[in-house]
Protein backbone atom coordinates (compact mmCIF):
# COMPACT_ATOMS: atom_id res chain seq x y z
CA UNK A 1 0.00 0.00 0.00
CA UNK A 2 2.93 2.39 0.93
CA UNK A 3 5.97 2.93 -0.61
CA UNK A 4 7.34 4.47 2.43
CA UNK A 5 10.04 1.79 3.59
CA UNK A 6 11.77 1.78 6.71
CA UNK A 7 15.44 1.77 6.44
CA UNK A 8 17.79 -0.43 8.70
CA UNK A 9 18.46 2.55 11.39
CA UNK A 10 14.38 3.17 11.71
CA UNK A 11 14.63 6.10 9.83
CA UNK A 12 11.99 6.89 6.79
CA UNK A 13 13.68 5.89 3.67
CA UNK A 14 12.44 8.56 0.69
CA UNK A 15 9.39 8.47 -1.07
CA UNK A 16 10.19 8.81 -5.08
CA UNK A 17 9.12 12.18 -5.04
CA UNK A 18 11.66 13.02 -2.26
CA UNK A 19 14.08 10.91 -4.50
CA UNK A 20 14.02 13.16 -7.48
CA UNK A 21 14.18 16.16 -5.73
CA UNK A 22 18.05 14.78 -4.05
CA UNK A 23 18.74 13.94 -7.18
CA UNK A 24 18.06 17.34 -8.69
CA UNK A 25 19.66 19.20 -5.84
CA UNK A 26 22.65 16.88 -6.62
CA UNK A 27 23.19 17.73 -9.89
CA UNK A 28 22.58 21.55 -9.37
CA UNK A 29 19.63 22.12 -10.69
CA UNK A 30 17.86 25.33 -10.64
CA UNK A 31 20.54 26.88 -8.66
CA UNK A 32 20.26 24.30 -6.14
CA UNK A 33 16.84 25.56 -5.31
CA UNK A 34 12.95 24.34 -4.07
CA UNK A 35 10.08 25.52 -4.89
CA UNK A 36 6.57 24.03 -4.63
CA UNK A 37 3.17 25.44 -5.00
CA UNK A 38 -0.32 24.09 -3.91
CA UNK A 39 -2.74 24.63 -6.65
CA UNK A 40 -6.35 24.82 -5.87
CA UNK A 41 -8.77 25.86 -8.11
CA UNK A 42 -11.30 28.00 -5.97
CA UNK A 43 -14.54 25.79 -6.85
CA UNK A 44 -15.16 23.65 -3.88
CA UNK A 45 -14.02 23.08 -0.36
CA UNK A 46 -10.44 21.12 -0.20
CA UNK A 47 -11.30 17.43 0.42
CA UNK A 48 -9.05 14.60 2.36
CA UNK A 49 -7.29 13.67 -1.37
CA UNK A 50 -6.19 17.54 -1.46
CA UNK A 51 -4.98 17.06 2.18
CA UNK A 52 -2.55 14.13 0.44
CA UNK A 53 -1.42 16.93 -2.01
CA UNK A 54 -0.55 19.50 0.13
CA UNK A 55 1.66 17.47 2.62
CA UNK A 56 3.59 17.21 -0.22
CA UNK A 57 3.86 20.33 -1.59
CA UNK A 58 4.54 21.91 1.54
CA UNK A 59 6.26 18.47 3.22
CA UNK A 60 8.86 18.81 0.08
CA UNK A 61 8.92 22.44 0.40
CA UNK A 62 9.93 22.12 4.74
CA UNK A 63 12.31 19.43 3.90
CA UNK A 64 14.91 20.66 1.57
CA UNK A 65 14.79 24.77 2.78
CA UNK A 66 12.65 25.89 0.27
CA UNK A 67 9.30 27.77 0.01
CA UNK A 68 5.95 26.41 -0.52
CA UNK A 69 3.09 28.80 -2.36
CA UNK A 70 -0.51 28.69 -2.53
CA UNK A 71 -1.87 29.56 -5.60
CA UNK A 72 -5.33 29.58 -6.77
CA UNK A 73 -5.91 28.60 -10.01
CA UNK A 74 -8.83 30.55 -10.74
CA UNK A 75 -8.76 30.43 -15.41
CA UNK A 76 -12.85 29.38 -14.81
CA UNK A 77 -14.69 32.37 -13.43
CA UNK A 78 -18.13 30.15 -13.86
CA UNK A 79 -17.21 27.79 -10.71
CA UNK A 80 -15.17 30.23 -8.72
CA UNK A 81 -16.00 31.84 -5.46
CA UNK A 82 -13.81 33.81 -2.64
CA UNK A 83 -16.19 31.40 -0.40
CA UNK A 84 -13.87 28.56 -1.38
CA UNK A 85 -10.78 31.12 -1.09
CA UNK A 86 -11.11 31.51 2.15
CA UNK A 87 -11.85 28.24 3.29
CA UNK A 88 -9.22 26.68 1.39
CA UNK A 89 -6.74 29.02 3.63
CA UNK A 90 -8.56 28.27 6.51
CA UNK A 91 -7.95 24.52 6.26
CA UNK A 92 -4.50 24.67 4.73
CA UNK A 93 -3.41 26.54 8.25
CA UNK A 94 -5.42 23.90 9.95
CA UNK A 95 -3.56 21.28 9.02
CA UNK A 96 -0.41 22.82 10.25
CA UNK A 97 1.11 24.33 7.13
CA UNK A 98 2.67 27.93 6.14
CA UNK A 99 2.41 29.17 2.69
CA UNK A 100 4.82 31.72 1.58
CA UNK A 101 3.04 33.82 -0.67
CA UNK A 102 -0.50 33.60 -1.77
CA UNK A 103 -0.55 34.59 -5.52
CA UNK A 104 -3.35 33.74 -8.46
CA UNK A 105 -3.40 32.40 -11.91
CA UNK A 106 -5.34 35.67 -12.38
CA UNK A 107 -2.10 37.91 -11.69
CA UNK A 108 -1.08 36.31 -14.91
CA UNK A 109 -3.65 37.13 -17.57
CA UNK A 110 -1.68 39.73 -19.07
CA UNK A 111 1.55 38.09 -19.28
CA UNK A 112 -0.27 34.86 -20.54
CA UNK A 113 -2.25 36.91 -22.77
CA UNK A 114 1.03 38.42 -24.49
CA UNK A 115 2.97 34.88 -24.96
CA UNK A 116 -0.76 34.13 -26.36
CA UNK A 117 0.10 36.73 -29.08
CA UNK A 118 3.62 35.88 -29.09
CA UNK A 119 2.87 32.66 -30.24
CA UNK A 120 0.52 33.66 -32.79
CA UNK A 121 2.91 36.19 -34.55
CA UNK A 122 5.36 33.43 -34.41
CA UNK A 123 2.88 30.94 -36.66
CA UNK A 124 2.46 28.74 -33.42
CA UNK A 125 -1.24 29.77 -32.60
CA UNK A 126 -4.22 30.50 -34.70
CA UNK A 127 -7.89 31.26 -33.85
CA UNK A 128 -10.69 28.38 -35.32
CA UNK A 129 -14.27 29.17 -35.69
CA UNK A 130 -15.29 25.65 -35.80
CA UNK A 131 -18.28 24.39 -33.65
CA UNK A 132 -16.77 22.68 -30.53
CA UNK A 133 -18.47 19.37 -31.67
CA UNK A 134 -16.29 19.66 -35.31
CA UNK A 135 -13.22 19.96 -33.40
CA UNK A 136 -13.98 17.02 -30.89
CA UNK A 137 -14.93 15.39 -34.30
CA UNK A 138 -11.62 16.16 -35.97
CA UNK A 139 -9.60 15.03 -33.21
CA UNK A 140 -8.98 11.50 -34.33
CA UNK A 141 -7.71 8.51 -32.29
CA UNK A 142 -4.82 7.72 -30.36
CA UNK A 143 -3.95 5.38 -33.69
CA UNK A 144 -5.79 7.52 -35.97
CA UNK A 145 -4.05 11.07 -37.39
CA UNK A 146 -6.51 14.35 -36.52
CA UNK A 147 -8.04 16.32 -38.84
CA UNK A 148 -6.21 19.74 -39.48
CA UNK A 149 -8.74 23.06 -39.19
CA UNK A 150 -9.20 24.41 -42.48
CA UNK A 151 -8.51 27.69 -40.27
CA UNK A 152 -5.23 26.26 -39.70
CA UNK A 153 -2.83 28.05 -42.17
CA UNK A 154 -5.41 31.22 -42.06
CA UNK A 155 -3.00 34.57 -42.12
CA UNK A 156 -1.61 35.72 -38.80
CA UNK A 157 -3.10 39.12 -38.94
CA UNK A 158 -6.43 37.71 -39.33
CA UNK A 159 -5.78 35.61 -35.66
CA UNK A 160 -4.11 38.73 -34.04
CA UNK A 161 -7.63 40.67 -34.80
CA UNK A 162 -9.99 37.99 -33.42
CA UNK A 163 -8.34 36.74 -30.93
CA UNK A 164 -8.27 40.92 -29.77
CA UNK A 165 -11.58 41.09 -30.50
CA UNK A 166 -12.45 38.24 -28.51
CA UNK A 167 -11.23 39.55 -25.60
CA UNK A 168 -13.42 42.52 -25.99
CA UNK A 169 -16.64 40.88 -26.01
CA UNK A 170 -17.69 41.01 -29.72
CA UNK A 171 -18.28 37.29 -29.72
CA UNK A 172 -20.40 35.18 -28.07
CA UNK A 173 -19.08 32.32 -26.15
CA UNK A 174 -18.23 29.31 -28.20
CA UNK A 175 -18.07 31.33 -31.00
CA UNK A 176 -14.60 30.80 -31.72
CA UNK A 177 -11.61 29.58 -29.87
CA UNK A 178 -7.51 30.27 -29.74
CA UNK A 179 -5.87 26.62 -30.25
CA UNK A 180 -1.90 26.51 -30.54
CA UNK A 181 -0.67 24.76 -33.37
CA UNK A 182 1.49 21.95 -33.07
CA UNK A 183 1.00 18.11 -34.75
CA UNK A 184 -2.65 17.10 -35.86
CA UNK A 185 -0.84 13.54 -36.32
CA UNK A 186 0.94 13.37 -32.82
CA UNK A 187 0.66 10.25 -30.42
CA UNK A 188 -0.40 12.44 -27.91
CA UNK A 189 -3.50 13.83 -28.12
CA UNK A 190 -3.11 16.94 -26.54
CA UNK A 191 -0.64 17.94 -28.97
CA UNK A 192 -3.12 17.97 -31.54
CA UNK A 193 -3.77 21.82 -31.63
CA UNK A 194 -5.26 22.11 -28.23
CA UNK A 195 -7.48 24.53 -27.38
CA UNK A 196 -5.75 27.20 -25.49
CA UNK A 197 -8.24 30.40 -25.10
CA UNK A 198 -11.91 30.42 -24.85
CA UNK A 199 -14.49 33.01 -24.28
CA UNK A 200 -16.25 33.59 -21.02
CA UNK A 201 -18.75 36.47 -19.95
CA UNK A 202 -18.97 35.45 -16.81
CA UNK A 203 -17.69 37.93 -14.37
CA UNK A 204 -14.68 36.77 -12.64
CA UNK A 205 -14.61 36.57 -8.68
CA UNK A 206 -11.11 38.99 -9.08
CA UNK A 207 -10.94 40.10 -12.32
CA UNK A 208 -14.32 41.10 -13.04
CA UNK A 209 -15.54 41.93 -16.53
CA UNK A 210 -11.85 43.48 -17.90
CA UNK A 211 -11.01 39.90 -19.54
CA UNK A 212 -13.54 37.78 -21.70
CA UNK A 213 -10.82 35.45 -22.85
CA UNK A 214 -9.35 32.87 -20.27
CA UNK A 215 -6.50 30.97 -20.85
CA UNK A 216 -7.72 26.76 -20.52
CA UNK A 217 -5.67 24.63 -17.42
CA UNK A 218 -2.99 23.73 -20.06
CA UNK A 219 -1.81 27.17 -20.97
CA UNK A 220 -1.99 28.57 -17.42
CA UNK A 221 -0.41 25.90 -15.11
CA UNK A 222 2.83 25.06 -16.37
CA UNK A 223 3.34 28.80 -17.27
CA UNK A 224 2.16 30.04 -14.00
CA UNK A 225 4.71 27.59 -12.47
CA UNK A 226 7.44 29.31 -14.54
CA UNK A 227 6.49 32.90 -13.95
CA UNK A 228 7.19 31.93 -10.07
CA UNK A 229 10.06 30.09 -10.17
CA UNK A 230 8.10 27.16 -9.16
CA UNK A 231 11.19 23.88 -9.34
CA UNK A 232 9.04 21.06 -8.71
CA UNK A 233 5.58 21.18 -9.54
CA UNK A 234 3.56 18.09 -7.76
CA UNK A 235 0.60 16.98 -9.10
CA UNK A 236 -1.74 13.96 -9.48
CA UNK A 237 -1.32 11.19 -12.09
CA UNK A 238 -3.63 12.26 -14.27
CA UNK A 239 -1.61 14.74 -15.23
CA UNK A 240 1.16 12.71 -16.79
CA UNK A 241 0.01 12.52 -20.21
CA UNK A 242 0.17 16.26 -19.73
CA UNK A 243 3.58 16.96 -19.34
CA UNK A 244 4.92 16.59 -22.71
CA UNK A 245 2.51 19.77 -22.97
CA UNK A 246 3.96 21.26 -19.86
CA UNK A 247 7.05 21.03 -21.55
CA UNK A 248 6.35 22.13 -24.59
CA UNK A 249 5.10 25.13 -23.67
CA UNK A 250 7.91 25.96 -21.12
CA UNK A 251 10.23 25.90 -24.04
CA UNK A 252 8.71 28.25 -25.66
CA UNK A 253 8.62 30.58 -22.81
CA UNK A 254 12.37 29.76 -21.28
CA UNK A 255 14.77 32.37 -22.30
CA UNK A 256 18.24 30.30 -20.78
CA UNK A 257 18.93 26.58 -19.65
CA UNK A 258 19.15 28.37 -15.99
CA UNK A 259 15.76 27.46 -14.77
CA UNK A 260 12.80 25.24 -15.39
CA UNK A 261 10.17 23.75 -13.70
CA UNK A 262 9.71 19.85 -13.80
CA UNK A 263 6.38 18.56 -13.25
CA UNK A 264 6.14 15.15 -11.33
CA UNK A 265 2.89 12.84 -10.93
CA UNK A 266 1.72 11.10 -7.94
CA UNK A 267 -1.28 8.78 -7.41
CA UNK A 268 -4.87 10.42 -5.91
CA UNK A 269 -6.24 9.65 -3.00
CA UNK A 270 -9.58 7.25 -3.35
CA UNK A 271 -11.04 6.49 -0.12
CA UNK A 272 -14.13 4.01 0.02
CA UNK A 273 -17.45 4.48 1.23
CA UNK A 274 -17.25 7.85 -0.13
CA UNK A 275 -16.60 10.16 -3.12
CA UNK A 276 -13.30 12.31 -3.77
CA UNK A 277 -15.07 14.85 -6.72
CA UNK A 278 -15.50 18.47 -5.78
CA UNK A 279 -18.09 18.09 -8.53
CA UNK A 280 -20.17 15.54 -6.47
CA UNK A 281 -19.63 16.94 -3.26
CA UNK A 282 -21.09 19.71 -4.81
CA UNK A 283 -24.20 18.11 -5.59
CA UNK A 284 -24.76 16.39 -2.16
CA UNK A 285 -24.51 19.66 -0.55
CA UNK A 286 -26.58 21.48 -3.23
CA UNK A 287 -29.14 18.67 -3.06
CA UNK A 288 -29.62 18.75 0.24
CA UNK A 289 -28.41 14.91 0.64
CA UNK A 290 -25.86 16.44 3.47
CA UNK A 291 -26.25 19.52 6.02
CA UNK A 292 -23.61 21.69 3.99
CA UNK A 293 -19.14 21.19 2.67
CA UNK A 294 -18.71 21.17 7.07
CA UNK A 295 -21.36 18.29 7.42
CA UNK A 296 -19.57 15.78 9.37
CA UNK A 297 -19.97 12.97 6.85
CA UNK A 298 -18.07 14.43 4.24
CA UNK A 299 -14.87 13.44 3.30
CA UNK A 300 -13.66 17.68 3.15
CA UNK A 301 -11.38 18.97 5.55
CA UNK A 302 -13.88 21.49 7.28
CA UNK A 303 -16.69 18.14 7.73
CA UNK A 304 -13.72 16.05 9.45
CA UNK A 305 -12.93 18.89 11.60
CA UNK A 306 -16.05 19.48 12.68
CA UNK A 307 -16.48 15.64 12.99
CA UNK A 308 -13.24 15.58 15.43
CA UNK A 309 -10.61 14.48 13.33
CA UNK A 310 -7.37 16.10 14.41
CA UNK A 311 -5.38 17.55 11.93
CA UNK A 312 -2.58 15.17 13.19
CA UNK A 313 -4.80 11.89 12.59
CA UNK A 314 -5.27 13.33 9.30
CA UNK A 315 -1.07 14.09 8.81
CA UNK A 316 -0.53 10.71 10.45
CA UNK A 317 -2.99 8.80 7.74
CA UNK A 318 -1.27 10.39 4.70
CA UNK A 319 2.08 9.27 6.43
CA UNK A 320 1.25 5.91 6.32
CA UNK A 321 -0.23 5.75 2.90
CA UNK A 322 2.72 7.57 1.47
CA UNK A 323 3.19 8.65 -2.61
CA UNK A 324 3.10 6.07 -5.26
CA UNK A 325 2.81 6.04 -9.32
CA UNK A 326 -0.09 3.48 -9.07
CA UNK A 327 -3.86 4.38 -8.27
CA UNK A 328 -5.79 2.84 -5.99
CA UNK A 329 -8.27 2.23 -3.38
CA UNK A 330 -7.53 2.97 0.78
CA UNK A 331 -9.97 1.85 3.02
CA UNK A 332 -11.54 4.46 5.28
CA UNK A 333 -11.13 1.91 8.22
CA UNK A 334 -7.07 2.93 7.60
CA UNK A 335 -8.12 6.75 8.40
CA UNK A 336 -10.67 5.62 11.10
CA UNK A 337 -7.52 3.56 12.87
CA UNK A 338 -4.98 7.11 12.90
CA UNK A 339 -8.61 9.02 14.48
CA UNK A 340 -8.41 6.61 17.27
CA UNK A 341 -4.97 6.44 17.73
CA UNK A 342 -5.03 10.41 17.77
CA UNK A 343 -7.56 10.55 19.99
CA UNK A 344 -6.41 7.88 22.27
CA UNK A 345 -3.49 10.18 23.40
CA UNK A 346 -5.21 13.05 23.89
CA UNK A 347 -8.97 12.79 24.65
CA UNK A 348 -10.16 12.90 28.22
CA UNK A 349 -12.55 9.76 29.61
CA UNK A 350 -15.94 11.29 30.74
CA UNK A 351 -19.03 9.07 31.28
CA UNK A 352 -22.57 9.70 28.82
CA UNK A 353 -25.63 7.44 28.42
CA UNK A 354 -27.07 7.69 25.23
CA UNK A 355 -29.74 5.50 25.44
CA UNK A 356 -30.94 6.14 28.88
CA UNK A 357 -32.73 4.07 31.34
CA UNK A 358 -32.99 4.44 35.21
CA UNK A 359 -31.15 2.46 37.61
CA UNK A 360 -32.03 3.20 41.41
CA UNK A 361 -29.87 1.81 44.00
CA UNK A 362 -32.37 0.89 46.66
CA UNK A 363 -29.76 0.63 49.64
CA UNK A 364 -27.78 3.90 48.82
CA UNK A 365 -29.52 6.40 51.19
CA UNK A 366 -31.57 9.58 49.79
CA UNK A 367 -30.28 12.51 49.39
CA UNK A 368 -26.44 11.06 49.59
CA UNK A 369 -23.99 12.47 46.97
CA UNK A 370 -20.39 11.28 46.62
CA UNK A 371 -17.90 12.88 44.28
CA UNK A 372 -15.49 10.10 43.07
CA UNK A 373 -12.45 10.81 41.39
CA UNK A 374 -12.06 9.73 37.80
CA UNK A 375 -8.72 10.04 35.66
CA UNK A 376 -8.81 11.60 32.78
CA UNK A 377 -6.61 9.88 30.47
CA UNK A 378 -5.11 6.39 31.71
CA UNK A 379 -2.26 6.71 28.65
CA UNK A 380 -1.52 10.04 29.57
CA UNK A 381 -1.43 10.48 34.02
CA UNK A 382 -0.61 14.14 33.70
CA UNK A 383 -3.93 15.01 32.23
CA UNK A 384 -5.10 14.86 36.06
CA UNK A 385 -8.19 13.77 37.00
CA UNK A 386 -12.16 14.79 37.82
CA UNK A 387 -14.94 14.32 39.55
CA UNK A 388 -17.94 12.68 38.99
CA UNK A 389 -21.11 12.76 41.30
CA UNK A 390 -22.17 9.09 42.30
CA UNK A 391 -26.22 9.17 43.88
CA UNK A 392 -29.40 6.89 44.75
CA UNK A 393 -30.65 7.36 40.71
CA UNK A 394 -28.56 6.82 37.95
CA UNK A 395 -29.24 6.38 34.67
CA UNK A 396 -27.08 3.18 32.67
CA UNK A 397 -27.58 2.08 28.89
CA UNK A 398 -30.97 0.34 27.99
CA UNK A 399 -28.69 -2.19 26.08
CA UNK A 400 -26.95 -2.76 29.47
CA UNK A 401 -29.79 -4.52 30.77
CA UNK A 402 -31.65 -7.46 30.18
CA UNK A 403 -34.45 -9.18 32.04
CA UNK A 404 -34.08 -12.80 30.79
CA UNK A 405 -30.41 -12.87 30.13
CA UNK A 406 -28.49 -15.78 28.47
CA UNK A 407 -25.15 -17.17 30.00
CA UNK A 408 -23.15 -15.04 28.55
CA UNK A 409 -24.85 -11.34 29.01
CA UNK A 410 -22.02 -10.17 31.52
CA UNK A 411 -23.70 -7.12 32.49
CA UNK A 412 -26.93 -5.73 34.21
CA UNK A 413 -29.64 -8.70 34.78
CA UNK A 414 -31.40 -10.05 37.68
CA UNK A 415 -29.17 -12.34 40.60
CA UNK A 416 -25.65 -10.92 38.72
CA UNK A 417 -23.38 -8.39 39.98
CA UNK A 418 -21.38 -6.20 37.81
CA UNK A 419 -19.18 -2.99 38.35
CA UNK A 420 -20.11 0.41 37.90
CA UNK A 421 -17.26 2.35 36.57
CA UNK A 422 -15.42 4.25 39.09
CA UNK A 423 -17.80 3.43 41.80
CA UNK A 424 -19.33 0.11 43.39
CA UNK A 425 -20.32 -3.30 42.44
CA UNK A 426 -24.03 -3.55 42.33
CA UNK A 427 -26.18 -6.85 42.21
CA UNK A 428 -29.36 -6.58 40.10
CA UNK A 429 -32.81 -6.80 42.13
CA UNK A 430 -35.40 -6.18 39.40
CA UNK A 431 -36.92 -3.95 37.16
CA UNK A 432 -40.27 -2.15 36.32
CA UNK A 433 -42.21 -2.23 33.25
CA UNK A 434 -44.79 0.13 31.85
CA UNK A 435 -48.24 -0.91 30.15
CA UNK A 436 -46.57 -1.88 27.04
CA UNK A 437 -43.97 -3.96 28.77
CA UNK A 438 -40.81 -1.29 28.49
CA UNK A 439 -38.56 -1.33 31.32
CA UNK A 440 -39.02 2.05 32.90
CA UNK A 441 -37.10 1.41 36.39
CA UNK A 442 -34.02 -1.15 37.29
CA UNK A 443 -32.91 -1.96 41.10
CA UNK A 444 -30.42 -2.77 42.77
CA UNK A 445 -28.19 -3.06 45.57
CA UNK A 446 -24.66 -1.86 45.99
CA UNK A 447 -22.03 -3.18 48.56
CA UNK A 448 -20.38 -0.23 50.66
CA UNK A 449 -17.09 -2.53 50.66
CA UNK A 450 -16.27 -2.51 47.09
CA UNK A 451 -15.48 1.43 46.43
CA UNK A 452 -13.00 1.74 43.76
CA UNK A 453 -9.60 1.82 45.44
CA UNK A 454 -11.00 -0.12 48.74
CA UNK A 455 -9.73 -4.04 49.15
CA UNK A 456 -12.71 -5.47 48.60
CA UNK A 457 -12.71 -4.18 45.18
CA UNK A 458 -10.68 -6.75 43.46
CA UNK A 459 -13.62 -9.08 43.93
CA UNK A 460 -13.50 -10.64 40.39
CA UNK A 461 -16.72 -9.28 38.33
CA UNK A 462 -16.99 -9.51 34.58
CA UNK A 463 -18.79 -6.64 33.26
CA UNK A 464 -18.28 -2.80 34.47
CA UNK A 465 -20.65 -0.86 32.98
CA UNK A 466 -20.78 3.48 32.28
CA UNK A 467 -23.38 5.26 34.27
CA UNK A 468 -24.31 9.18 35.37
CA UNK A 469 -26.25 10.69 38.13
CA UNK A 470 -30.11 11.20 36.94
CA UNK A 471 -29.71 14.68 39.53
CA UNK A 472 -26.15 15.98 37.84
CA UNK A 473 -25.92 14.73 34.89
CA UNK A 474 -26.81 17.29 31.45
CA UNK A 475 -29.34 16.58 28.69
CA UNK A 476 -27.26 16.54 25.15
CA UNK A 477 -27.83 15.33 21.91
CA UNK A 478 -25.82 12.78 20.44
CA UNK A 479 -25.17 12.71 16.60
CA UNK A 480 -24.07 9.09 15.23
CA UNK A 481 -22.57 8.58 12.13
CA UNK A 482 -22.29 6.05 9.18
CA UNK A 483 -20.90 5.77 5.96
CA UNK A 484 -22.12 7.95 3.93
CA UNK A 485 -22.33 5.55 0.54
CA UNK A 486 -22.94 2.25 0.93
CA UNK A 487 -20.90 1.12 -1.89
CA UNK A 488 -17.32 0.29 -1.45
CA UNK A 489 -16.22 2.20 -4.19
CA UNK A 490 -19.41 4.46 -5.69
CA UNK A 491 -17.42 5.64 -8.45
CA UNK A 492 -17.18 2.35 -10.27
CA UNK A 493 -20.67 2.29 -10.00
CA UNK A 494 -21.79 3.82 -13.44
CA UNK A 495 -24.83 1.58 -13.90
CA UNK A 496 -26.17 2.95 -10.66
CA UNK A 497 -27.52 6.51 -9.69
CA UNK A 498 -25.67 8.49 -7.37
CA UNK A 499 -28.97 8.50 -5.26
CA UNK A 500 -29.60 4.57 -4.85
CA UNK A 501 -25.79 4.52 -3.47
CA UNK A 502 -26.38 7.04 -0.64
CA UNK A 503 -26.70 5.05 2.73
CA UNK A 504 -30.27 5.99 4.25
CA UNK A 505 -29.25 5.51 8.05
CA UNK A 506 -25.58 7.69 7.42
CA UNK A 507 -26.94 9.99 10.28
CA UNK A 508 -28.81 9.04 13.47
CA UNK A 509 -30.31 11.88 16.03
CA UNK A 510 -30.28 10.69 19.44
CA UNK A 511 -32.05 13.72 21.74
CA UNK A 512 -32.64 12.22 24.83
CA UNK A 513 -28.74 11.85 25.93
CA UNK A 514 -27.46 12.49 29.41
CA UNK A 515 -23.52 13.24 30.10
CA UNK A 516 -21.86 14.05 33.20
CA UNK A 517 -21.80 17.42 34.89
CA UNK A 518 -18.26 17.93 33.72
CA UNK A 519 -19.43 18.76 30.47
CA UNK A 520 -20.88 21.91 30.94
CA UNK A 521 -17.57 22.98 30.39
CA UNK A 522 -16.86 21.76 26.76
CA UNK A 523 -15.81 23.69 24.36
CA UNK A 524 -16.71 23.56 20.42
CA UNK A 525 -14.34 21.04 18.71
CA UNK A 526 -13.05 19.75 21.94
CA UNK A 527 -12.57 16.11 22.15
CA UNK A 528 -13.56 13.40 24.57
CA UNK A 529 -13.67 9.58 24.95
CA UNK A 530 -17.47 8.34 26.30
CA UNK A 531 -16.43 5.57 28.41
CA UNK A 532 -17.57 2.60 25.63
CA UNK A 533 -19.27 4.27 23.30
CA UNK A 534 -16.33 5.95 21.30
CA UNK A 535 -14.61 9.24 20.46
CA UNK A 536 -16.92 12.14 20.43
CA UNK A 537 -16.98 16.31 19.81
CA UNK A 538 -18.72 19.10 21.13
CA UNK A 539 -20.73 20.64 17.82
CA UNK A 540 -20.61 24.52 17.09
CA UNK A 541 -23.80 24.39 16.84
CA UNK A 542 -24.25 24.13 20.80
CA UNK A 543 -26.03 26.83 22.61
CA UNK A 544 -25.85 27.07 26.15
CA UNK A 545 -28.10 24.81 27.95
CA UNK A 546 -28.06 22.95 24.58
CA UNK A 547 -24.88 20.62 24.24
CA UNK A 548 -24.31 18.76 21.39
CA UNK A 549 -21.66 15.97 20.32
CA UNK A 550 -21.12 14.10 17.74
CA UNK A 551 -19.50 10.42 17.59
CA UNK A 552 -16.13 11.30 15.98
CA UNK A 553 -15.58 7.62 15.93
CA UNK A 554 -16.66 4.39 17.54
CA UNK A 555 -13.74 2.34 20.13
CA UNK A 556 -14.31 -0.26 17.61
CA UNK A 557 -14.91 -0.61 13.98
CA UNK A 558 -18.45 -2.04 13.68
CA UNK A 559 -18.51 -1.74 9.75
CA UNK A 560 -15.48 -4.48 9.90
CA UNK A 561 -18.10 -7.06 11.66
CA UNK A 562 -20.80 -6.48 10.02
CA UNK A 563 -18.33 -7.24 6.53
CA UNK A 564 -16.64 -10.07 7.61
CA UNK A 565 -20.18 -11.90 8.52
CA UNK A 566 -21.64 -11.19 5.48
P1 LIG B 1 -11.64 17.47 -8.32
O1 LIG B 1 -11.35 16.56 -9.49
O2 LIG B 1 -12.19 16.81 -7.13
O3 LIG B 1 -12.39 18.71 -8.71
P2 LIG B 1 -9.19 18.76 -8.69
O4 LIG B 1 -8.03 17.91 -8.99
O5 LIG B 1 -9.82 19.46 -9.84
O6 LIG B 1 -10.22 17.93 -7.83
P3 LIG B 1 -7.81 21.02 -7.68
O7 LIG B 1 -8.34 22.11 -6.85
O8 LIG B 1 -7.45 21.31 -9.08
O9 LIG B 1 -8.86 19.85 -7.61
O10 LIG B 1 -6.62 20.29 -6.94
C1 LIG B 1 -5.53 20.95 -6.35
C2 LIG B 1 -4.41 19.95 -6.19
O11 LIG B 1 -4.84 18.85 -5.39
C3 LIG B 1 -3.95 19.39 -7.52
O12 LIG B 1 -2.54 19.35 -7.52
C4 LIG B 1 -4.53 18.01 -7.53
O13 LIG B 1 -3.71 17.14 -8.28
C5 LIG B 1 -4.56 17.63 -6.04
N1 LIG B 1 -5.61 16.65 -5.76
C6 LIG B 1 -6.92 16.75 -6.06
N2 LIG B 1 -7.58 15.63 -5.71
C7 LIG B 1 -6.65 14.79 -5.17
C8 LIG B 1 -6.70 13.47 -4.62
N3 LIG B 1 -7.83 12.79 -4.55
N4 LIG B 1 -5.56 12.94 -4.16
C9 LIG B 1 -4.40 13.63 -4.21
N5 LIG B 1 -4.29 14.87 -4.71
C10 LIG B 1 -5.39 15.46 -5.19
MG1 LIG C 1 -8.16 20.49 -11.08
Amino acid sequence: MSDVKVSEEGKKSLNFIESIVEKDLTEGKNSKRVQTRFPPEPNGYLHIGHAKAICIDFGIAERYNGVCNLRFDDTNPVKEDVEYVDSIKEDIQWLGFHWNEIYYASDYFQQLWDFAVKLIKEGKAYIDEQSAETIAAQKGTPTQAGVESPYRNRPIEESLDLFKRMNEGEFEEGRMILRAKIDMASSNMHFRDPIIYRIIKHPHHRTGTDWKAYPMYDFAHGQSDFFEGVTHSICTLEFEVHRPLYDYFIDELKEDDNYRPRQIEFNRLNLTYTVMSKRKLLQLVKEGLVNGWDDPRMPTICGFRRRGYTSQSVRNFIDKIGYTKYDGIIDVALLEHAVREDLNKIAPRVSAVINPVKLIITNYPEGQVEMLETVNNPEDLSAGTHEIAFSRELYIEREDFMEDAPKKFFRMTPGQEVRLKSSYIVKCTGCKKDENGEIVEIYAEFDPMTKSGMPDSNRKIKGTLHWVSAAHSLPAEVRLYDRLFMAENPSEEKDKDFHELLNPDSLTVLRNCRVEAELAKAKPYDHFQFQRLGYFNLDPDSKEGKLIFNRTVSLKDTWTKVKDKS
